[in-house]
């Protein structure tokens, strides 16, 4: 039996899912390992419940779930482009592993290895912080919800990312356990808030959105 889920009739969600590339020179890029996956089933998820989706996905090989209105990028920056240009948004889940670094400038043509040089210096320059900038936004949403992938120190870290970024949630999960977290189906989150804590999971990644987008409504019902 599938359990009646709240709706979400209605409300305007803004999902960020996948990884940014950061282009090196015409063939190279830095990435990460994120599959989109959790972004991808959390807009799903949303839009099966009535709401109205827009889905900023980086480079990712996903097909686009029913009734989501999509659009792809690549690189940061772009990511950071589409955000804000979708804004505003009732709620925005950052769910995308957005690099930290990208390359100062993009080589016009391909790096060459030179006889006798044995290493290669690329200077890397901080990206914006989309999921910040959307946090302190004139047109904030009412509910900014961010991710946290870490190796360690789990809850540390995911508090002091709530605080310092402004964050209504932040969905926090350990990286590097066998059958969870990146490309994986399955996921184990511990969503914190500034009062509460809930963990969810381990399960699929398609029950695990529709678990965040219980506490989720929960928080658009409460009383402002
Ligand atoms: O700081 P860290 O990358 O660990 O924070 C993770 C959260 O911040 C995720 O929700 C991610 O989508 C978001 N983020 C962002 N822009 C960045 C870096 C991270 O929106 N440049």
């Amino acid at each position: 039996m599938t359990a009646k889920r709240v709706t979400l009739d209605g409300i305007r969600i803004l999902v960020s899912a996948g990884p940014t590339f950061e282009d090196i020179d015409p063939v190279r890029f830095l990435g990460n390992r994120s599959s989109g996956k959790m972004g991808f089933a959390i807009a799903a998820a949303a839009a099966r419940r009535g709401a109205d989706v827009v889905l900023i996905a980086g480079p990712v090989h996903m097909p686009t779930p029913e009734l989501v209105q999509r659009c792809d990028v690549r690189s940061a920056s772009q990511m950071r482009a589409a955000v804000l240009a979708n804004l505003p948004a009732d709620v925005y889940i950052g769910a995308a592993a957005v690099a930290d670094f990208a390359p100062r400038s993009i080589a016009a043509c391909k790096l060459k290895k030179t006889d006798g040089c044995e290493t290669l210096v690329l200077e890397l320059v901080r990206t914006p912080d989309i999921l910040a900038e959307v946090a302190s936004h004139s047109v904030r949403p009412r509910l900014v919800v961010g991710f946290a992938a870490e190796t360690h120190d789990v809850e540390r870290y995911a508090r002091d990312k709530l605080a310092r970024k402004h964050l209504d949630l932040i969905a926090a999960n350990r990286v590097g356990v066998e059958g969870s977290g990146f490309e994986s189906e399955d996921n184990a989150l511990v969503v914190y808030g500034a009062d509460c804590e809930r963990a969810l999971g381990p399960a699929p990644k398609t029950e695990l959105a529709d678990a965040l987008l219980d506490l989720i409504a929960a928080r658009l019902q409460a009383p402002q």
